[in-house]
């Protein structure tokens, strides 16, 4: 008789639920002006929930952004950021 002892599996139990606010999600990301081309760093807010869309202004011309940042099951964020003005 063999003893066929493969049921280990480790079964990474991802939820609905993004890992915000654990350390394990993404706190900032790079993103390009739509308006004066700069790179500028920006601050994610993880706890705000995994979906979030809101509206900064570029420190570099203090045009409008609109920001849309999506979370992804593992705490990488999706930034993307269009203008405002159209
Ligand atoms: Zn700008």
């Amino acid at each position: 008789m063999r003893d066929d002892d493969e049921d280990k599996d480790t079964d990474e139990d991802l939820d609905e639920d993004f890992p915000s606010g654990d350390g394990t999600a993404d706190g900032e990301a790079v993103i390009t002006c739509p308006h004066c081309g700069e790179s500028i760093e920006i601050v994610l807010d993880a706890g705000s929930g995994s979906r979030q869309d809101y509206v900064e202004d570029c420190e570099v011309c203090c045009r409008p952004w609109r920001v849309s940042v999506h979370y992804q099951a593992d705490g990488s964020a999706d930034v993307q950021v269009t203008s405002l003005d159209e």
